[in-house]
């Protein structure tokens, strides 16, 4: 006979794992189905191993201006073979611990592949169980594109399995994942370029953070081509070539990333057999309370398709968990005003509205505040990594509906301002707030 749960989750990711938890702890009797190592994307090939190369580069670039404060160093290279090892046993230390996490919430691991057998039965490797509600919590897989050779390149996966740094990179794509890893494979000393389709990198990003982010990608030496689309990947003697629709050819290249966005695992998932719809690109859509079509199903995290982010999968797990199993019933994540940053070198940290957006939305009641300095970190180089920062603000009151940072420390900055923005801050919040000096977030609350 088929165990009986009250909720089973399908994904024992960052949002399954933080959504059956918070129901456990609230008396649900809670099982996740995961079919590989407990976290998901971010703990195994996302966030965290991602922060730690991050980590890795930003020595290299804080190693190239200790010479400015008087330190006569010499850096005889850089051991990727360890750091590799370092990081990977300090993922199987993370998993461990999630697993004991579940153990001490009284949720049930149930190892292998689920699938529906019907909405409320989810077979997993051949055993059945039933529940009252199901929660779809499977994430997603990185896209490689369909054409000739693709196989030769490898995607954000497999980054964090290569055993050595190549020497000599191509990352396809304009995004977070393209931007983050291109800034890992230079600072660690890799001929890195990033090949985009179309004018530039991070294009629903605000155009400032973009100018100053290709700015900063040409001064540490990445190169950036754009309006190419690939058409296919050959292997030659001397590496791997890329060839463009428009005849240009790129290489030769040790290693070709794509990075060209993910799509949703729901093939393997029989959604159908419960009468669940996905979209054409095989997420599931939900309603505002995380429900999807079928009354007892539910969906999170970025198998639903909206704003693919650890803490979003979080914030959406644990707020559906508090209003189906602790009456708060009007408990539900909100989608706006989600602050987000970019591993780029230098990070960049965004929340609300761009200016292009807010000019859209509110016209000619939209004002600009903006900077661009030297942070003091650099008063003594040669190369120096410019910060600039942009408020954007509507109406008399100047409500502060945006918030763009780019440069050292702006990945540390961002939270708190987040806060305040959330809570409807104005220009004169800001401007009342009084400087912290000397630093570069007290740019903030003095622009003119
Ligand atoms: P996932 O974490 O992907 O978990 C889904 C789980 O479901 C997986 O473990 C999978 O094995 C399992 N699964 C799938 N199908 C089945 C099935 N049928 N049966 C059993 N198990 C199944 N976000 C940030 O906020 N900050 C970052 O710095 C950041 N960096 C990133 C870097 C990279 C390289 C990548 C790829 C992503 C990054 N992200 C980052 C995004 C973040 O990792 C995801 O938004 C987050 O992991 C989504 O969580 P989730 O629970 O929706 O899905
Ligand atoms: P993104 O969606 O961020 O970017 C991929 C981009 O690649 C597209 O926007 C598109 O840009 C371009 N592209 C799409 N198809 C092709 C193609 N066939 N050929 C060439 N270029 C193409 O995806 P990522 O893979 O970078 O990351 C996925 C998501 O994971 C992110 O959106 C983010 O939500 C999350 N993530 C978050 C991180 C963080 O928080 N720091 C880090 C990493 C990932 P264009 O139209 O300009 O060509």
């Amino acid at each position: 006979m088929a165990r009986n749960f009250d909720l089973i989750v399908i994904g024992g990711g960052s949002g399954g794992l933080a959504h059956a938890q918070r129901a456990a702890e609230y008396g649900a009797k809670s099982a996740v189905v995961e079919s590989g190592p407990l976290g998901g994307t971010c703990v195994n090939v996302g966030c965290v191993p991602k922060k730690i190369m991050w980590y890795a580069a930003h020595h290299a670039h804080q190693l190239q201006h200790a010479g400015d404060f008087g330190f006569d160093i010499a850096v005889n290279g850089h051991d990727w073979p360890s750091l590799k090892a370092s990081r990977d046993a300090y993922i199987r230390r993370l998993n461990e611990i999630y697993e004991k996490n579940l153990g001490s919430r009284d949720v049930t691991y149930l190892r292998g592949h689920g699938k529906f057998v019907d909405a409320n039965s989810v077979d997993v490797d051949g055993q059945a169980y039933t529940a009252e509600r199901v929660v779809i919590a499977t994430g997603g897989y990185p896209i490689v594109p369909e054409i000739p050779g693709a196989e030769l390149g490898i995607t954000s996966d497999g980054f964090f399995s290569l055993p050595t740094r190549p020497q000599r990179v191509a990352v396809v794509g304009s995004g977070y994942i393209s931007v983050e890893l291109a800034g890992v494979f230079n600072g660690l000393g890799s001929n890195t370029t990033i090949l985009v389709r179309k004018e530039g990198v991070l294009r629903n990003f605000d155009t400032m953070l973009r100018d100053e982010l290709e700015k900063a990608l040409a001064r540490s030496g990445i190169k950036l081509i754009t309006g190419f689309v690939p058409s296919s990947l050959e292997k030659t003697a001397g590496g791997i070539n890329v060839l463009g629709q428009d005849g240009r050819v790129f290489g030769e290249f040790d290693a070709v990333v794509w990075a060209i966005g993910r799509a949703a695992n729901t093939m393997s998932l029989n959604a159908s057999a419960a009468g669940i719809k996905t979209n054409a690109g095989g997420f599931i859509p939900t309603d505002d309370w995380q429900k999807t079509n079928v009354n007892n199903i539910f969906a999170l995290g970025d198998v639903t398709g909206r704003d693919a982010l650890t803490p979003v999968a979080i914030a959406a797990g644990r707020r559906l968990a508090d209003r189906l199993y602790n009456g708060m019933t009007d408990r539900r994540l909100e989608y706006d005003t989600i602050p987000t940053v970019v591993f780029s070198h230098p990070p960049i940290g965004t929340v609300g509205l761009t200016e292009e957006e807010a000019r859209k939305e509110y016209g000619d009641s939209v004002s600009i505040y903006e900077t661009r300095f030297n942070p003091m970190a650099y008063a003594f180089s040669e190369d120096k990594v410019k910060t600039a920062m942009k408020l954007v603000v509507v109406g008399a009151e100047e409500r502060v509906v945006g918030c763009h940072l780019i440069g050292d420390g702006v990945d540390e900055i961002l939270q708190g301002f987040a806060v305040a923005i959330r809570m409807g801050a104005t220009k004169q919040d800001f401007d009342d707030t009084v400087a912290i000096h000397p630093t570069s977030a007290e740019e903030l609350v003095t622009l003119r």
